[in-house]
């Protein structure tokens, strides 16, 4: 079995990009803790409402309930897993590894960008709402505005979180819970840093070197 992947990186830092590029091409199921957070919202289950305003803002949800959500929609003996979007502090990190990882083979890879760039990205990023494909109008714009390559879709939506204050705010948390993470898969020789500036194409050739 491939070893599991633990994607780390700021908002906008492409790991979405790349996570679905992992799927496609070597197999890998993708779990990401804001899309299960999102989910949750469009169902307006109990959880979604509890959820809803702190993402909105684009604060941190509590660990606890991340971490059931993740714990409820993976099975580790079923495939390798990429994790997007977990962990997000030391605890998570810990916590993964007691609860989910386990003894298992994993890496994490970090898509390692200079943050000032990113809120600009952000702000311009939309999400086919039919098929997930993930534009940004300043350097991957759909060839027809408004309308998806991928599937002809046209509900190119913008995330309640790509504005610009809670962009700021993202960032923000993400600046401030960040190195111990790191140190911590350092530590144990588990992680390799990606030039995430690169252009798709090329970060997809360094992330799967990193995965082989
Ligand atoms: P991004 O990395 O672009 O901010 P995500 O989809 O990973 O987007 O996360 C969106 C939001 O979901 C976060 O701002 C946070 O509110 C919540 N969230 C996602 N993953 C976690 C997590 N591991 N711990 C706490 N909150 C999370
Ligand atoms: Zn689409």
């Amino acid at each position: 079995m491939k070893a599991q992947l633990i994607l780390l990186g700021a908002p906008g830092s492409g790991k979405g990009t790349q996570a679905a590029r992992l799927v496609s091409d070597l197999g890998y199921k993708h779990i990401s803790t804001g899309d299960l957070l999102r989910n949750e919202i469009a169902k307006e289950s109990e959880l979604g409402k509890k959820v809803q305003g702190i993402m909105t803002r684009g604060e941190l949800v509590d660990d606890t309930t991340v971490l059931e959500l993740l714990n409820a929609n993976c099975d580790l003996t079923s495939g390798s897993y990429i994790f997007d979007g977990f962990p997000r502090n030391l605890d998570q990190a810990k916590a993964l590894d007691l609860e989910v990882i386990k003894d298992v083979a994993h890496k994490a890879i970090y898509f390692d960008i200079d943050l000032d760039i990113l809120a600009e990205r952000l702000v311009n990023r939309r999400t086919c709402g039919d098929c997930g494909e993930i534009y940004n109008l300043l350097f991957k714009a759909p060839k027809a505005k408004g309308v998806c390559d991928k599937c002809s879709g046209t509900n190119l939506n913008q995330r309640k979180d790509d504005n610009e204050e809670s962009v700021k705010t993202r960032l923000g948390v993400f600046k401030s819970t960040i190195d111990p993470v790191l140190s911590y898969y350092e530590e144990k020789g588990a992680l390799k840093r990606v030039k995430a500036s690169a252009t798709s194409a090329e970060v997809f050739e360094e992330v799967k070197n990193t995965v082989k």
